[in-house]
């Protein structure tokens, strides 16, 4: 029977990349470890920062949630920010349960809407586009309204830094598909931390060196709840989970390749961002674009 790496007691979680064995208690204190050395490793915050956290409901805000109220909450200030994106018996039930969770933290928060700000919500999107993606896929309409939302937002909480729970597999899925796609501006705007500008909230990802498997089993151990219903009904992510099961392929094959393929996209990424510095603001609604109308615009424009 395997052993703890740090104690005599039975080991419950094995990490093959380590290789780690650890005990519940050994496992929760090199989790809540991890999380402070990556804000330290990629200077995330600063004392008296104002970090607007971007709170799904979901099981990755969730923890970002309890573990920058646990051990930042003084004397940097956390507020919460839920984006509704209009999705009938999926986000309505997971708001309910972030809600809660604030509230018992007595944490600040806010909710914003894609109907009230934008005009119209993914029930409207969903009409419009059909399952044939004629108009391109709904998650290409919600992403860039939910980037929006959460810079809007964080920039009316007097934000100083954004937030968000992507975890190391979301990252590097990112990574692999833009990759893939030869589309390097995309990429370049990927990482740990992305710097602010006018109108941009810097935005930093606190869980990004913690696997989603890591972050399911800290959730259980210290009964953080959240909404586990994971599949949106209206997701069209089906070149995602490609991406998914290949890499958790060559993960379980090779331990350590998400965190390989993470290391590699960090040394190029000082070489591709230098090709898409411009900043640039959009002429109808004068966010930060790289291009004339910003993808919102651009999309909303198409919907039309
Ligand atoms: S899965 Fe797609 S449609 Fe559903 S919430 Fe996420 S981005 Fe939006
Ligand atoms: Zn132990
Ligand atoms: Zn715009």
């Amino acid at each position: 029977m395997a052993k703890c790496d740090k104690c005599s007691k039975k080991a419950k979680l094995f990490l093959a990349y380590g290789p780690h064995n650890f005990c519940s208690e050994h496992f929760n204190s090199f989790f809540e470890q991890r999380f402070r050395k990556t804000i330290r490793r990629y200077k995330m915050l600063k004392k008296n920062d104002t970090v607007v956290i971007g709170v799904s409901g979901g099981k990755d805000s969730a923890v970002t949630l309890h573990l920058l109220n646990k051990f930042y909450s003084r004397p940097q200030t956390i507020k919460a920010l839920i984006i509704d994106e209009g999705i009938p018996n999926y986000r309505d039930k997971a708001i309910k349960i972030a809600v809660k969770e604030v509230k018992e933290k007595g944490i600040e928060f806010k909710i914003m809407s894609y109907k009230e700000e934008l005009g119209m919500q993914m029930t409207d999107v969903m009409k419009k586009t059909g399952r044939k993606k004629v108009l391109g896929s709904t998650c290409a309409f919600c992403g860039p309204f939910r980037r929006k939302l959460l810079n809007d937002g964080a920039i009316e909480m007097q934000a100083t830094k954004l937030a968000t729970g992507h975890n190391l597999d979301d990252e590097i899925q990112s990574i692999a598909m833009n990759f893939f796609d030869n589309d390097l501006k995309r990429m370049s705007r990927l990482g740990a931390v992305t710097k602010g500008g006018k109108k941009l909230v810097p935005r930093i990802k606190p869980l990004c060196l913690a696997p989603e498997r890591e972050i399911i089993a800290y959730t259980e151990l210290n009964e953080i709840k959240y909404f586990k219903e994971h599949c949106c009904p209206f997701s069209w992510q089906a070149k995602r989970n490609e991406f998914r099961s290949m890499l958790n392929k060559m993960e379980t094959k090779f331990p350590g390749t998400h965190y390989s393929i993470l290391s590699t996209f960090e040394n190029l990424k000082p070489l591709i961002k230098n090709r898409f510095k411009e900043e640039k603001f959009c002429k109808q609604c004068g966010s930060p674009s790289s291009k004339e109308l910003c993808s919102v615009c651009e999309k909303l424009l198409k919907l039309a």
